[in-house]
């Protein structure tokens, strides 16, 4: 699949439209889901033009790979989700309920998650 570069994400880092910016590093953004479904929400996403976690795994360089997943760690540490616990999702192609053809990893935190997460359990 090739990349769009005018799905949402692009527009974002391109600064096109607006986010509510949590961290940003040379490799990545990081920034609040416009429909949270927990009480902290954010998106990690790399700076490079990666339509999934297969196109990200498979063609990125080992520095961008490295300084995406650090920035995860430092976001969710930089947030003190560590100690109370969080999880990081990522949805890829079809099957995986994938919206948005950016690669991207969820992470969800501040209250206790279960064994699975829906949009409904934010309350
Ligand atoms: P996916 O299903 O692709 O893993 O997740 C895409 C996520 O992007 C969804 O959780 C959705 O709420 C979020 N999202 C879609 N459009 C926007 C947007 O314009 N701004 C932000 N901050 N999040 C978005």
């Amino acid at each position: 699949m090739a990349y769009d570069t005018d799905n949402i994400f692009a527009k974002i880092l391109r600064g096109e439209i607006p986010c509510d910016k949590i961290y940003e590093d040379d490799w990545v953004l990081a920034f609040n889901d416009i429909a949270p479904a927990a009480p902290v929400h954010v998106l990690v996403i790399p700076k490079g033009a990666y339509v999934s976690m297969d196109d990200f795994t498979a063609t990125a360089s080992d520095a961008e790979i490295v300084g995406f997943y650090k920035a995860v760690g430092k976001v969710a540490r930089d947030l003190s989700l560590v100690e109370p616990g969080y999880r990081t999702l990522n949805n890829t192609g079809v099957h995986g309920g994938q919206e948005v053809p950016h690669f991207h990893v969820h992470i969800f935190g501040g209250k206790p998650l279960g064994p699975m997460l829906t949009r409904s359990s934010f309350r």
